[in-house]
C-alpha cells in the first residue's frame, strides 16, 4: 500500500487540513499553508513531505484560527525526519544539521566563525541552543519560515 494518497488528475482536490477546493496544478494550499501533494495515512506522525506539523495538528491549528506552523516540539520531531532544517528569526537565517556521528550542528547561515554550536543529542540542542545567548526555546515565537535546507 502506498504511504501517500495521490489523487488522480480528474479528481477535485480538497485540502485535507482546511477542506477548501484547490486547483489540481497547485501544490500548496493558500488558505492554510498545507502542502497538498501528500495525505499521510498516519496523520499523527511527521512525514518527509514538506509539512512541519502532523496532519491532525494542522487541522487543530486551522480549526482554532491559528497559523499552521510548528511549535518548538514539532520542530524537534521534524529534525528526526528531515535531518536538516532552516528557519529565520529576527531577520537572520539559521540552520540545524544532524550529522552521521550523531551530533547536532546549529549555526547562522553562511556564518561559521561565531555562534556555531554543536550538541551531542537533540535533547541537549533543545535545552541549550541559543541565539546570542537567548535560548532558542524561549525565542521560538519569533521563528518563521521553517523549511527544508536549500
Ligand atoms: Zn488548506
Amino acid at each position: 500500500m502506498n504511504k501517500f494518497y495521490f489523487p488522480d488528475e480528474e479528481e477535485k482536490i480538497k485540502c485535507p487540513v482546511c477542506g477548501e477546493d484547490l486547483p489540481t496544478e497547485s501544490n500548496y494550499c493558500e488558505h492554510c499553508g498545507w502542502l497538498q501533494h501528500s495525505r499521510p495515512s498516519a496523520p499523527d506522525e511527521i512525514h518527509w513531505d514538506g509539512n512541519f506539523v502532523t496532519l491532525n495538528k494542522a487541522r487543530q491549528l486551522y480549526a482554532a484560527g491559528k497559523p499552521v506552523q510548528p511549535d518548538f516540539g514539532d520542530f524537534l520531531k521534524c529534525m528526526k525526519v528531515y535531518n536538516e532544517l532552516e528557519f529565520y528569526c529576527r531577520g537572520k537565517h539559521y540552520g540545524l544539521l544532524h550529522i552521521h556521528d550523531d551530533t547536532w550542528h546549529f549555526y547562522e547561515w553562511n556564518v561559521m566563525d561565531r555562534g556555531y554550536q554543536i550538541y551531542g543529542s537533540i535533547e541537549e540542542f533543545a535545552e541549550k541552543a541559543n541565539i546570542e545567548g537567548v535560548l532558542l526555546k524561549d525565542l521560538w515565537d519569533e521563528v518563521y519560515d521553517v523549511g527544508t535546507a536549500s
